[in-house]
């Protein structure tokens, strides 16, 4: 019997999974490939999910593994630099291979006593009052009290629990592929240079050692089932480009659309839903990865409490109020950045002015966090602008602020010395820090760094500490 199962070891999973064992919940991870993906897409970490991984002391271990670059410049592609004074000490984008972050949020949750068992595909399940029956491909059963699907866009658990996954179909298809080229790098640039401005849809870049990344619309290469093959590649160059690079000797190659959905439900009784199996986007402006690991963050330690019998009432349920809302923000912030990358002459005008309206501060930087998360603010009711939104690493007594949050425990940070946490002392921690780089008198902030209270009363401080963590000792 497991306290959670988890059907798919992807960065939405291998964090899930990661965050319940801080809490000693008993997890097993099932992902069906028995090797991670060999596609070494760059994926960007945007800030919120930095600021994430220092909070849980990953950063240092991922930093060396990627390449730091300007925050700005990814809404639509915009060529507009990141405004200054970005409220967080992690202002900046970290490219790294999607498997290589893969590999360490799952190395870290193996640390944490994290089960992962490659070459096991979740098939079916039935789920019961006590708990949820997991059947296997090859038709072993597993018994575990909570299951999550975080088994991507096609989450075999999302369609077993049958929640519709409304929204629009792709329209326009991407290849994508890892090649050699014929020719040399500054014919290349040269062309490159000469479409930045007015096509954005496809690009060549080069990847080390006469390898380039190729990404070209697909338009009039038929069927899905298949691969793209190079002479497709080929085709589509010299379609956009009018030449083909010589390209040759492809690494890998592939193919990726932009349909847009949202599941309807993250929760069905003891099933949830996460990462990619709960919502879908075009990859632009590079949210998909960061929205799934910031869903764990949010459910990891509200599952935990649930398995452990303390979660009060609807804890479990405002997982989905929370980041449903989230989620549709960020379709909709991709169905306007696929509008914006239109070679038509009306979308290359509104492109122009939203260039021009960038110009703005407030504009620049509103677009900015929407992006990096890190304007996400959860509704907690009526409060101070900071209720509900994360708090930067700010400078407190014994250092920084991020690195008191690695054991994923809720913190009382008390400016007044005359506050306490009472009976929840076992999962919060109190700090008594007057010269805390704060304008509010005390904040309770939650695991996952929102802030869940604003104030200075005792008695309103028990109320909110009954609210999210349940009853005392
Ligand atoms: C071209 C491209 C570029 C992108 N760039 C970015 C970017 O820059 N930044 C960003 O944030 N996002 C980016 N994304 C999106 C990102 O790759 C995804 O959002 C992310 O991989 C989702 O993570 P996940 O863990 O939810 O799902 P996945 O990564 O899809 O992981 C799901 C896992 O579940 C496993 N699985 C599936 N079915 C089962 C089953 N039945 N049983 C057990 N296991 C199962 C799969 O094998 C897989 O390992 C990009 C996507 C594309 C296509």
């Amino acid at each position: 019997m497991f306290d959670v199962i988890i059907a798919g070891c992807g960065p939405t999973g291998a964090v899930l999974a990661a965050e319940l064992r801080l809490h000693d919940v008993r997890v097993l991870v099932l992902e069906k490939d028995t090797e991670p993906i060999p596609f070494t897409r760059i994926v960007g970490l945007h800030i919120r999910s930095l600021e994430l991984m220092a909070m849980r002391g990953l950063l240092e271990r991922i930093l060396k593994r990627g390449r730091r670059r300007p925050a700005g410049a990814y809404f639509a592609g915009i060529d507009k630099p990141a405004p200054a004074g970005l409220d967080s000490s992690y202002a900046y984008l970290l490219g790294i291979p999607q498997p290589v972050i893969v590999h360490l949020l799952e190395e870290h949750a193996i640390e944490l006593g994290a089960q992962v068992r490659r070459g096991s595909a979740v098939a079916a399940f039935q789920q019961d009052d006590d708990g949820v029956t997991v059947e296997l491909a090859d038709g072993e059963q597993l018994r575990t009290r909570y299951l999550v699907g975080c088994d991507g866009a096609r989450s075999t658990v999302r369609k077993l629990l049958g929640v519709g996954f409304p929204g629009e179909p792709s329209r326009n298809d991407t290849l994508m592929g890892e090649l050699e080229v014929g020719v040399p790098p500054e014919e290349i640039a040269a062309k490159m240079a000469e479409i930045r401005d007015t096509d954005k849809r496809w690009w060549f870049r080069p990847f080390g050692e006469g390898v380039y990344s190729v990404v070209v619309p697909a338009a009039g290469v038929s069927g899905r089932a298949q691969p793209p093959t190079l002479e497709e590649f080929r085709q589509q160059l010299r379609t956009v480009a009018g030449t083909d690079f010589g390209v040759h000797s492809p690494r890998w190659l592939s193919r990726f659309g932009d349909a847009t959905r949202l599941a309807e439900r993250y929760r069905v009784g003891r099933v949830l839903l996460a990462g990619d199996a709960a919502h879908i986007h075009p990859p632009i402006g590079g949210q998909g990865l960061n929205l799934g690991v910031q869903d764990a963050f949010n459910l990891g330690w509200k599952l935990a409490a649930q398995v452990r019998g303390r979660a009060p009432d609807d804890l479990l349920d405002t997982y989905q109020a929370e980041r449903r809302p989230v989620a549709e923000d960020v379709l909709d912030n991709t169905r306007a950045q696929t509008e914006l990358m239109s070679t038509e002459p009306g979308p290359q005008a509104v492109r122009r002015l939203l260039a021009e309206l960038m110009d703005f501060d407030e504009v620049n930087r509103h677009l900015i966090e929407k992006i990096t998360a890190i304007g996400v603010r959860y509704d907690f009711g009526e409060g101070p602008e900071l209720l509900g939104r994360r708090l930067p690493d700010i400078d407190v007594k014994q250092g920084r602020l991020y690195g008191l949050l690695h054991r994923g425990r809720g913190l009382l940070l008390d400016r007044t010395e005359r506050l306490t946490v009472g009976g929840w002392s076992d999962r919060v921690d109190h700090l008594a820090d007057p010269t805390a780089a704060l304008d509010v008198p005390c904040v309770l902030l939650r695991p996952d760094g929102h802030v869940a209270w604003i104030g200075d009363d005792q008695r309103d401080l028990d109320d909110h500490l009954s609210r999210w963590f349940g009853t005392p000792n």
